[in-house]
């Protein structure tokens, strides 16, 4: 099965590598593949460009075997649709191959407004993260799609190319990227969220706010 997992990733930190990780593990797939955005449609401007995000995410996953990224949104002109991103997979995958996306509860949330939301899982298997906050609206389409596809048992995703979703709640770490942004931005360590290269980098090119020749 194909996995992908997409975001900003701005900047990829362990919260995003080690949920990566488990659901890897979880559904018995030799590789996820992180999909970096190129114009996040539903967000402001970046923190980092393209580009930067890329090398980012690039250093993160150097030597770990179960993790690649593909950055074919990138490569797009224009804002990055899932539902783009997903029909080209499905053409060159073939009509029978199981392909899944991972999107958190926070993300799975405003589902109902992505373009072609309807159409995704018709590409795809939808694999929902819980995650904390308020989750999602019970009476909310988001809700409602999830209750009709849902599936219990992760290895029913290897038996159909797309079409089910499945909920998962993994152990997750406490991190998040708007959070790192704003510790560099304050002077402070972002060390232990990322992974140290990735924190080197960062400052090497002054992103968020680093400090190129700072003290850590
Ligand atoms: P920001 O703080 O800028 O919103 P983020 O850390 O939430 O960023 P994104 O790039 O927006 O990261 O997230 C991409 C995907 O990763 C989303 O589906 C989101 O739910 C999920 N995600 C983000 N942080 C974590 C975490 N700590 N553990 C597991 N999943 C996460």
């Amino acid at each position: 099965m194909h996995v992908i997992y997409g975001g900003t990733f701005d900047p990829i930190h362990h919260g995003h590598l080690r949920l990566a990780l488990e659901i890897s593990d979880r559904l018995g797939v030799d590789q996820v593949s992180l999909v970096p955005c190129h114009i996040p449609p539903h967000r402001g401007d970046t923190g980092a460009t393209s580009e930067q995000r890329l090398k980012l995410l690039e250093l993160a996953v150097t030597g770990e075997v179960q993790l690649r990224v593909d950055e074919r949104e990138l490569r797009r002109a224009g804002a990055s649709y899932t539902a783009d991103t997903l029909r080209q997979l499905r053409q060159e995958l073939g009509p029978e191959a199981p392909l899944a996306m991972v999107v958190g509860t926070d993300a799975f949330a405003g589902f109902d407004r992505w373009r072609e939301w309807r159409q995704i899982p018709e590409l795809a298997h939808v694999i929902v993260v819980r995650r904390p906050g308020p989750g999602l609206d019970p009476d909310g389409e988001p809700a409602r799609m999830l209750a009709e596809r849902a599936v219990r048992d992760a290895s029913r995703l290897h038996d159909q190319p797309g079409g089910l979703m499945l909920e998962l709640d993994p152990p997750l770490l406490d991190i998040s990227a708007t959070g790192i942004r704003e510790r560099i931005g304050d002077g402070r360590s972002p060390r232990y969220l990322l992974p140290d290269p990735v924190w080197q980098e960062i400052r090497r090119l002054g992103l968020y706010g680093a400090c190129p020749d700072g003290n850590f």
